[in-house]
């Protein structure tokens, strides 16, 4: 049979142009080590596991456009549980030992432990285990938690953006109640799920009177609390920048009643900034995605739910290696053409918007967030 030849080269215009656009004509062993243009290694990779979520988050799939007419990807666009180990495997030995997968809301996908078990079975070239973890709107969680734990999952991250009901509800557009998303955590923490994140997306205006309530919340609790910046990810959210409350106003607010000091990053490349209470009880993280851009040293790659390669969450496009698994390439093809890609990688969007941010904000084509997973 013929091998049909696929073009991998999209419609990004700030591609390098000397890419080529075919498989390469040289194939390479991955060696774990490899490096983009800007010498970022490739550590963690982001898999969208579905398109659909059951909340309309005002930020990321509002109503308005995620409406019952929006066409969602049909099930065979969807990378299937063999193709996404495949791909897993092979960024693997290219140097990733974090997978999180994403949305959408992971949890809708169906079986979705069974992929947990086939992810958790790879191993670092170095014979480690994987970091494999997942985010949720937690609406889920309590229902899956023991057999996501049971299925070789480390940890969670729950996305929660107010504990005030009537706000949470306005943000989450789908009446969906605080007390599950807060029964999920206590869940996933009983059955070992941990450490545990919890992830406040602030927005002015809608729910940054919520910071407060949720430091003092989360301080005496397991679980981290990280306050994310208002993002223009996507073209739908209609993002602006007076929206955005600044990391540092958050910390500022925080210490006028819970006295907090600064803490070393875990691991190069956190995109947290470490915050622990003076009293030694609880931290929190701080995500300046707008204000402190952390493109310098982004190590993650994302892979859509129908397996297009995004090497930055502002990215146009993606890179179809779908079209690679689904056409006969071997492994060490596909592998090379992800070591090809990722070495041509120069993506700094959030450094290059912060020196100048409504300029680029807005005319660019980019993809949505739920689409990607964030
Ligand atoms: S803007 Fe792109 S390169 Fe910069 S941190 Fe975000 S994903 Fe990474």
């Amino acid at each position: 049979m013929t091998k049909k030849v696929i073009p991998l080269i999209d419609s990004r215009s700030f591609l390098p142009p000397s890419l080529p656009p075919t498989l390469p004509s040289i194939l390479e062993a991955p060696t774990g080590l490899i490096a983009d243009e800007l010498g970022r290694p490739l550590h963690d990779l982001r898999i969208s596991v579905t398109d659909r979520c059951n909340f309309r988050c005002v930020y990321c799939m509002p109503r308005a456009v995620f409406d019952k007419d929006y066409a969602f990807l049909p099930h065979t666009a969807l990378l299937s549980f063999e193709e996404i180990t495949r791909l897993a495997s092979l960024f693997v030995a290219h140097g990733v030992h974090k997978i999180r997968l994403t949305g959408g809301e992971p949890l809708l996908r169906k079986h979705i432990e069974t992929l947990i078990a086939m992810l958790s079975a790879l191993k670092t070239p170095d014979g480690k285990e994987l970091d494999l973890t997942l985010t949720t709107n937690g609406s889920l969680l309590a229902k899956k938690a023991q057999a996501l734990k049971d299925a070789g999952l480390k940890r969670v991250t729950v996305s929660l953006d107010a504990l005030d009901e009537n706000i949470f509800q306005r943000m989450n557009d789908a009446d969906f109640p605080v007390s599950e998303v807060l029964r999920g955590l206590d869940v996933a923490h009983q059955v070992g799920l941990g450490p545990i994140k919890v992830n406040m997306v602030v927005k002015r205006g809608v729910n940054d009177q919520e910071i407060l309530p949720m430091a003092r919340y989360f301080k005496n609790t397991p679980y981290i609390l990280r306050f994310i910046e208002y993002m223009d990810v996507g073209a739908s959210n209609g993002w602006k920048m007076d929206e955005v409350v600044p990391s540092a106003e958050v910390a500022q607010l925080i210490q006028t009643e819970l006295p907090m000091q600064p803490v070393a990053a875990n691991y190069l490349g956190e995109t947290a900034q470490r915050w622990r209470y003076a009293d030694g009880i609880g931290e929190i993280g701080l995500i300046s995605s707008v204000t402190q851009a952390f493109c310098h040293d982004c190590s993650r790659a994302r892979l859509s739910t129908e397996g297009k390669l995004y090497t930055c969450l502002f990215a146009s496009a993606g890179h179809d290696l779908r079209a690679l698994l689904r056409s006969e390439c071997s492994d060490q093809e596909i592998s090379s053409v992800i070591g090809q890609l990722w070495r041509a990688r120069d993506d700094r969007y959030s450094e290059l918007r912060t020196q100048n941010t409504e300029g680029l904000a807005s005319p660019r084509k980019k993809v949505e967030m739920s689409y990607i997973g964030g």
